[in-house]
């Protein structure tokens, strides 16, 4: 047999050659390496589950069977999420690793030459990403300049032209935080001819839901997820909808999505729902204090949120950003993201301690 002596180089022909240009034109999601950071930059829940909580859970754990597959329907941990999340009677669930998963299982269901997926922006910068990645055009709608509203004129004018296959709400929006007004997203989901997705990732900060509404629109799926609860490493989502909907997203949701693991903890920690309910009232009071701090200072503009960051202008988002990652805070700058976003940065509200690091590290970044 001959021996290979030198590895021969991928060559960019082939890359190019058999790479669909649609995702040689993209750039992958970046993640800042985090060690050693206070990690303000991804919405996480900064709090752990308290010990004995945690003592339970590893007994859970023993008796996972790390040998077998999951099972494939998570039935127990879909039926503590259906309570948990106070799911209305005929709507059926459907479990994504990660709500990006359930996004990109919306996106792949629905794509075909010329149609598009549809959101406001500034937002979600994986509704683009993952759009393109399964062949669907994206066209963003400008949310009003000054307080990140819905447009409802520019929305309803945008979805009469190009008459989306799927509209992507958040609500609270990411990176803005505020909610989207309700009269504004019935309007939406009276006009829009196809899905429109309620993104409510940040829902335990805001209190106001979508839920509810779904029996009476045929169209409407609601969408939540664990990760900001405190369980963005497990990377559980889920999807709630009419149970014709979903079947066909089950078709294209890869087998053992959701794995042993995850199921497990998630189906116990949901026995216990109400420690991650405290934790977000926590998160929430935070979020004021640290608002009402961040709008006294001088040259700092910070909009209202209903979730567990803030958006705040300063007059050199750079500048900061890099001050604060020479004392070792990880924030998101939004510089350059989009237009409406000069000089701004998402800040993720945490423990007290680490806001009040974070405030500190500001002030001294501004002088
Ligand atoms: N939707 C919105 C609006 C988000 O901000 C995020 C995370 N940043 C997600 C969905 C994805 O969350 P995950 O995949 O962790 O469930």
């Amino acid at each position: 047999m001959k021996g290979r002596t030198e590895a021969e180089p991928v060559s960019g022909a082939d890359i190019e050659r058999w790479v669909r240009p649609a995702i040689r034109a993209l750039a992958a999601y970046r993640v800042h390496d985090a060690s050693g950071y206070v990690k303000l930059d991804a919405m996480e829940n900064p709090y752990s589950l308290p010990e004995a909580l945690q003592d339970e859970w590893l007994e859970v754990l023993r008796g996972v069977q790390l040998n077998r597959y999951p099972d494939p329907e998570a039935s127990i941990l879909k039926a503590r999420l259906r309570e948990w999340l106070v799911v209305p009677d005929g709507s059926e669930l459907i479990l994504g690793n990660g709500s990006d998963e359930l996004i990109q299982m919306v996106a792949l269901a629905l794509a075909e030459p010329g149609r598009c997926l549809l959101a406001p922006e500034p937002g979600f910068a994986m509704y683009p990403l993952i759009a393109r990645v399964a062949g669907l055009e994206y066209h963003g709608v400008p949310l009003r300049e000054d307080d990140f509203a819905l447009d409802s004129e520019a929305m309803l004018a945008a979805i009469a032209e190009h008459r989306p296959a799927v509209v992507f709400l958040a609500c609270p929006n990411n990176p803005t935080g505020n909610l989207l007004e309700r009269k504004a997203v019935l309007r939406i989901l009276d006009a829009a001819p196809g899905l429109v997705v309620l993104d409510e990732a940040y829902h335990s900060f805001a209190g106001e839901t979508f839920m509810g509404d779904l029996p009476d629109h045929p169209r409407l799926l609601v969408m939540r997820t664990l990760s900001k609860v405190g369980l963005a490493g497990l990377r559980i989502g889920v999807l709630a909808g009419a149970p014709e909907w979903l079947a066909e997203l089950n078709k294209l949701r890869l087998p053992y999505n959701i794995n042993v693991l995850s199921q497990a903890s998630a189906g116990f920690i949901l026995q216990h729902a109400a420690v991650l309910d405290e934790q977000a009232a926590r998160i929430r009071d935070d979020r004021e204090w640290l608002y009402g701090q961040l709008a006294a200072l001088p040259g700092v503009r910070v909009w209202p949120s209903r979730a567990n960051f803030l958006l705040l202008r300063v007059a050199d988002a750079g500048a900061v950003d890099a001050a604060l990652k020479a004392e070792r805070i990880l924030i998101k700058n939004l510089h350059g993201v989009h237009p409406s976003l000069d000089n701004c940065l998402r800040v993720t509200v945490s423990t007290g301690e680490e806001n009040r690091l974070f405030l500190n590290a500001l002030q001294r970044a501004m002088v």
